[in-house]
């Protein structure tokens, strides 16, 4: 029998984005806790999501899909019954906690990110979107890549990659030139940038290409982005960490390191992956305390 919606009771609201609203939800029959995405009747990233996390279902840190609810009306699923991760994204975390992350929190984003990047880069999946708001975290500090919504599966080497999918604010330079889609262009060196803006965004507790609480205008955010000088981490940081930081928001997409090289930065390779992984579940914990206050 196809899963329908019916065999889920939603719990509470988990969050809500452009693609869909997410809500923690019980399997009706199994008890069984699930993060239930449910769509718009016509959203046309449902397809695409639920397509590249069945072909990254091994990958490890991407968020499993459980089931794929079909909609009775339209070729799109009407939902998705995701594993529930139980510290939220890291936006969230950054809220609850009222503060930035120090480095080391941050290192263990870093590592489990790239790895599960690395995975997905190999299966020629890029995800476009990476951002606090679409990394989730475990009570245990494992960090999944959700939210494929903006996803896409190359099918060749040079399939642009430039349509305006994803958050803008956090799309790299080239992807807002078209005349980057040539010779050696790199379609996953997009990804990098991503994740070095989220990492400098959970250490500043802002978005590092506006002031702390100034709202975003578009027009003068892909100036910042395109004409500007590329963000930095700031002096009271480490060697490491500043350095890992502009090698990801290196602004030619050619010369921004690769995930592969990241993986062997002293930011990552120097450090304890364990040690560092609970320091983010110490976060996590503090987060929940402060929320149940
Ligand atoms: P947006 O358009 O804002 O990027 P979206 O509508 O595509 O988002 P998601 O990013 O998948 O939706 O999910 C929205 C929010 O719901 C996340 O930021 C996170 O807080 C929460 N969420 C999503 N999936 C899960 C999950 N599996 N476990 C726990 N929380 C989740
Ligand atoms: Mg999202």
């Amino acid at each position: 029998d196809a899963p329908r919606l019916s065999d889920y009771e939603k719990i509470s609201l988990l969050g809500q984005g452009n693609g869909g609203t997410v809500y923690k939800a019980r399997h009706r029959r199994t008890s069984q806790p699930y993060a239930l995405k449910l769509f718009a009747a016509e959203e046309p990233s449902a397809a695409r999501e639920a397509e590249i996390l069945m072909l990254a279902a091994d990958v490890p840190h991407v968020v499993r899909l459980h089931a794929v609810i079909p909609s009775p009306a339209v070729e799109q699923p009407a939902a998705l019954a995701l594993e529930l991760v139980r510290g939220g994204s890291l936006a969230g975390l950054l809220r609850g906690l009222g503060r930035s992350m120090g480095e080391r929190p941050i290192a263990a984003v870093a590592r489990q990110t790239l790895l599960g990047l690395e995975a997905l880069h190999a299966l020629r999946v890029v995800h476009r979107d990476l951002k606090p708001s679409n990394l989730l975290v475990g009570v245990s500090g494992e960090v999944k890549i959700a939210d494929f919504g903006a996803g896409k599966v190359l099918r060749r080497r040079l399939d642009p990659c430039a349509s305006y999918v994803g958050t803008a604010a956090y799309m790299s330079p080239e992807r807002f030139d078209p005349e980057a889609y040539s010779g050696d262009y790199d379609p996953y060196a997009a990804d990098v940038w991503s994740l070095g803006l989220a990492l400098l965004e959970l250490y500043l507790g802002h978005f590092p290409l506006l002031p702390a609480g100034q709202r975003p205008d578009w027009a003068a955010l892909m100036c910042a982005i395109c004409f500007g000088e590329a963000p930095e981490a700031p002096a009271a940081a480490s060697g490491e960490f500043r350095d890992f930081v502009a090698r990801c928001l290196e602004k030619k997409a050619g010369q921004r390191a690769s995930v592969a090289e990241l993986l062997d930065h002293p930011f990552i390779a120097q450090r304890d992956a364990e040690e560092a992984q609970r320091s983010l579940a110490a976060l996590v914990a503090e987060a929940a305390q402060l929320g149940d206050q």
